[in-house]
């Protein structure tokens, strides 16, 4: 079994946040530029509009961390394919979901999660 942590309720904590004004869009549309980039070049589409600007321009990109996965380390991954083959070859890395727009610069970690051969079901 895979062990994710959603982070759904930090993200609509986040989101009243920003209605109450206690942050600003400063505040959570601060993407770093090669996290867009990232977004812009390998992310997934996700459905729905941006819950701060409204653009429908929502992607997904996951980073995988470990310590075995030498040059893989700290990067994006750049297709499923990509993910299937770290699957296979690694016992365990961890996962992290981010969620950006690439209009606004909105972003948000979505889910962390641990992966690999150890963690297949
Ligand atoms: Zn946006």
């Amino acid at each position: 079994m895979r062990s994710v942590t959603d982070y759904a309720l930090a993200r609509r904590a986040v989101l009243r946040d920003l209605a109450r004004g206690v942050l600003t869009r400063l505040d959570v549309c601060d993407a770093h530029p090669e996290l867009v980039r990232a977004a812009l070049n390998v992310g997934v589409p996700l459905p729905g509009s941006c819950p701060v600007c409204g653009a429908e321009e929502l992607r997904e990109v996951s980073y995988v961390y470990g310590d075995k996965l030498k040059d893989a380390n700290g990067r994006a991954i750049a297709s499923a394919a990509e993910l299937e083959r770290l699957r296979a070859r690694h016992d365990e890395f961890a996962c992290y979901d981010v969620e950006i727009c690439c209009e606004c610069r909105w972003n948000h970690l979505r889910r962390r999660s641990l992966d690999g051969r150890l963690h297949a079901s």
